[in-house]
């Protein structure tokens, strides 16, 4: 079933004129069109792999997929921003008690 574009009744997929108001449906109506397929790079599989591989470097992705709705484009860039975030102070703290530990070493 889908809906007539001219009176939003139900009527049948296959059907070229509407049985509730009579008009023809054009087949050139871009609401028959079917959906244009999503570029590979757009696939929620292919961002998830980029977000964990290049973090934030693949936020362009997102904000270029089309499909994606705009609260959920600001959210997963907040989110994965924080989780940079986070990461990088736990890298640079990790170095740091590393480089106590050189020094503690290197004391004795
Ligand atoms: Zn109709």
């Amino acid at each position: 079933m889908k809906k007539c574009p001219f009176c939003a009744e139900d009527i049948q997929d296959a059907a070229i004129k509407c049985k509730h108001c009579g008009e023809f449906l054009d087949a050139s109506n871009p609401r028959q069109l079917p959906e244009e397929k999503p570029q590979w790079y757009f696939r929620k599989s292919f961002i998830v792999f980029a977000v964990c591989s290049v973090g934030p470097l693949a936020l362009p992705l997102i904000w270029w997929r089309p499909q994606t709705p705009r609260a959920w484009k600001i959210g997963l860039t907040a989110g994965i921003l924080v989780l940079s975030w986070i990461l990088f102070q736990t890298t640079m703290e990790s170095i740091h008690t590393i480089k106590e530990y050189y020094n503690l070493i290197e004391g004795l």
